[in-house]
């Protein structure tokens, strides 16, 4: 472990202010379960910790069947999955939240640092995305939104600028006849880390899908969006041939790495398979709403 300041914020303009003066080597605490474990093993230089946990608004989790919902950046992921709107509107984004870690984690660990630690292999992310999710970000600058699916730029990097950090994220409310879903694929039951991770948020009028978003996670340097697979589910009957072609999109748009946990051809055998679970299971969701 390195030597390092802890601050804790007790208010957005106080987080921003430490932020900026702490510079590069300041960063956001939430849960800590990815950044204590990073200044433990020195993977980044960190000498300040700038506790959100104490800020209102990063803890706060809202839903309204008009807006939709907001979950503040900080709260556990335990207190996202057990929320009964998020289970029966939100499907997906209970599914990955559920999945991280284990229960100790999920008693710590947040959606804001899972996607501020922008893994190409994050759960959350490819829901939040498929979910059309919108970041909440506080800067020097003041305010302003991105969402979820142009916030990660690389491997561990995205747009946040020195002295910025996420407040809440938003998911709008879906429309009638809207379902979504999350899955992944890891060798063992529980406890690893995603060989390949698939959401899908789509709509349907009867059995044509009008609208559909569909992501994938750790066959990238990012998550990504599969624009081909949307355009093979949208204005078409879903029959077993419309959701072979989503999948054969997906396939086509991986571009994995080989490592520890899977080959290329594994991984894009995956993206395959796990796109067109979760479009059978989003659809499936609409269905029942
Ligand atoms: C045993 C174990 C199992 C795990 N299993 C999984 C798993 O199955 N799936 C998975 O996806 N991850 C897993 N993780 C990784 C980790 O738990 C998640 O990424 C978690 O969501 C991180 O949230 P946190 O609140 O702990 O983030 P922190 O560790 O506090 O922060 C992570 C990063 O994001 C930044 N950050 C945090 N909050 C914000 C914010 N509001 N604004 C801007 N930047 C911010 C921090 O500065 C840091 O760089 C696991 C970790 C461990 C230790």
């Amino acid at each position: 472990m390195q030597a390092l300041r802890y601050a804790r914020a007790t208010s957005i303009d106080e987080a921003v202010r430490m932020l900026r003066e702490g510079g590069e080597t300041a960063r956001v605490l939430a849960g800590g379960t990815d950044v204590i474990v990073q200044a433990r093993e020195r993977r980044r230089v960190i000498d300040l910790f700038v506790d959100i946990k104490h800020i209102p608004d990063v803890m706060g989790m809202t839903y309204d069947a008009q807006r939709g919902l907001t979950v503040g950046a900080a709260v556990p992921l335990y207190q996202v999955y057990g929320n009964a709107d998020v289970a029966r509107v939100y499907p997906a984004l209970r599914a990955a939240t559920h999945v991280i870690g284990g229960k100790a984690i999920q008693g710590r660990a947040s959606l804001g640092g899972n996607l501020g630690n922008s893994s190409p292999a994050a759960d959350s992310i490819p829901a939040m995305m498929a979910l059309d999710g919108v970041a909440a970000i506080a800067g020097p600058n003041g305010r302003r939104e991105v969402h979820v699916d142009a916030f990660c730029t690389g491997p561990g990097r995205n747009v946040l600028q020195p002295g910025e950090f996420i407040v809440s994220l938003h998911f709008p409310q879906p429309v009638a006849h809207s379902g979504n879903a999350w899955e992944r694929f890891i060798p063992r039951n529980e406890m690893d880390i995603a060989v390949v991770n698939a959401a899908c948020a789509l709509t349907l009028e009867g059995d044509v899908v009008t609208a559909a978003r569909v992501a994938l996670g750790a066959v990238a340097p990012t998550t990504i969006m599969v624009p081909g697979a949307a355009e093979a589910l949208v204005g078409r009957r879903l029959t077993d041939d419309t959701i072979a072609a989503a999948g054969a999109a997906a396939k086509e748009a991986a571009t994995p790495i080989e490592d520890m946990r899977g080959t290329v051809k594994q991984r894009k055998h995956l993206s395959d398979v796990l796109v067109q679970r979760v479009v059978r299971a989003a659809a499936e969701h609409a269905r029942s709403r």
